[in-house]
């Protein structure tokens, strides 16, 4: 088994105060995927950073939420504190789910990737839709349940839920990945 750390959508305009399209919840994710970023490096394990890189006035998505991650802005850039390191990979995505429209798929063949461990924003959004798309394309899944965020309490649990029935991935806290 080869895995990879996926972080998505850890950017100003989602997570910083004055953000966008900021989500109030993600904040409290941040010490810990920070935690388990460093574990992966340490272990080898390549992490791939994929951000909303939205084009202005064009991507769809846009419509229904305002502008957010738009192109070259400050909101689009991953928040300092989770900067990518040397080593790690950045793919910018355009649509929720990281495989759709990138070279995501590719990236993680030329790896050798067969699992994938999510983490990020949003869980019930961008995480579900990413987790949709690897388990069509053959990739095994793990969520970490206290490195993704959502709007409410809710919409994270339920997904959680959604992705491990429907999906197979595996829910697990960053404390139980990192004793593995
Ligand atoms: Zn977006």
């Amino acid at each position: 088994m080869k895995k990879a750390l996926l972080v998505i959508d850890m950017l100003n305009d989602f997570v910083e105060p004055n953000g966008a399209l900021r989500v109030e919840r993600a904040e409290r994710i941040v010490p810990k995927l920070k935690a388990l970023l460093d574990w992966a490096r340490g272990k080898g394990i390549p992490v791939i950073y994929a951000c909303d890189t939205h084009r202005k006035g064009v991507d769809a998505e846009l419509a229904l939420w305002g502008d957010h991650a738009i192109e070259g802005t400050w909101g689009a850039q991953v928040i300092e504190v989770l900067r990518p390191k040397e080593g790690d990979f950045v793919v910018k995505k355009r649509r929720y789910s990281a495989f759709f429209g990138t070279d995501l798929d590719l990236l993680l063949r030329e790896l050798g990737v067969d699992t994938l461990i999510l983490t990020g924003l949003v869980t019930n959004v961008c995480v579900q839709h990413t987790a949709a798309d690897a388990f069509f394309r053959g990739y095994k899944l793990v969520v970490v349940s206290d490195c993704c965020e959502a709007l409410t309490e809710e919409g994270h649990k339920r997904a959680l839920e959604y992705m491990k029935a429907v999906y197979g991935a595996e829910i697990r806290t960053a404390e139980e990945l990192m004793a593995e």
